[in-house]
């Protein structure tokens, strides 16, 4: 799919307000300042499609993108996680609306997960594979900002997270990624492509 002609259309702050749960969509979701905004404004070649974070964690609406003009194809941004500042209240309503989506949302066919790729598989990390293994959703794993590390370090890294997630090598996928070296972003459309034809 042509990932360039992708076109905001709805923000929504819980699932009640997504649009029809028809066609289908894969969303993107990340501890914030994992590189999330970079990531698809990078696939999308649009400077700011995705609002890059000035303020992290400001962003708590789930934002959705058509596809080559088609509201049927949709990527989804979800809210970023885990910003120290804001409070606990609002962490775990968060943490509602991201389960409920997950767990809930018929048309979404897989799940770009982004790491940093220096501090991989963090806690919530792991609650949002479990949400994906609950309803047996293939995960796609970014790990971004690759180009912060010399090649063996980086992909030692790769391999170290491919090992831990041995057990799940059939519906869990990575690689490494860098929106700054536009590093990956033929096998990240290679992946949605097969999620969004289905
Ligand atoms: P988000 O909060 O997950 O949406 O993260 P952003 O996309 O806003 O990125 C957070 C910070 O990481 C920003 O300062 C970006 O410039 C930086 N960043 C994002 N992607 C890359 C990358 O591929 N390489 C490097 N070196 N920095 C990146």
């Amino acid at each position: 799919l042509n990932y360039p002609t992708a076109q905001f259309l709805i923000s929504a702050p819980t699932l009640h307000h997504c649009p029809s749960d028809s066609g289908t969509e894969v969303a993107f979701a990340g501890r914030s300042n994992a590189g999330k905004s970079s990531a698809i404004n990078a696939l999308t070649q649009q400077k700011a499609l995705a609002r890059t974070s000035r303020t992290p964690g400001r962003t708590q609406l789930i934002n959705f993108f058509s596809v080559m003009n088609d509201d049927a194809r949709r990527l989804v941004d979800l809210p970023g996680y885990g910003y120290a500042k804001v409070p606990e209240a609002v962490k775990i309503e968060w943490q509602q609306h991201l389960s409920e989506y997950l767990r809930a949302r018929h048309s979404l066919r897989g799940l770009v997960l982004l790491m940093d790729v220096r501090h991989p598989l963090t806690e919530f990390d792991q609650m949002m594979l479990g949400f994906a293994d609950e309803r047996e959703m293939p995960v796609h794993i970014l790990l971004t900002k690759a180009d912060k590390l010399k090649k063996g370090p980086a992909s030692a890294s790769l391999q170290q997270v491919r090992s831990r997630l041995k057990e799940w090598d059939d519906l869990v996928s990575v690689q490494l990624f860098s929106a700054l070296k536009r590093q990956g972003i033929d096998t990240l459309s290679q992946r949605l492509d097969t999620w969004l034809a289905s």
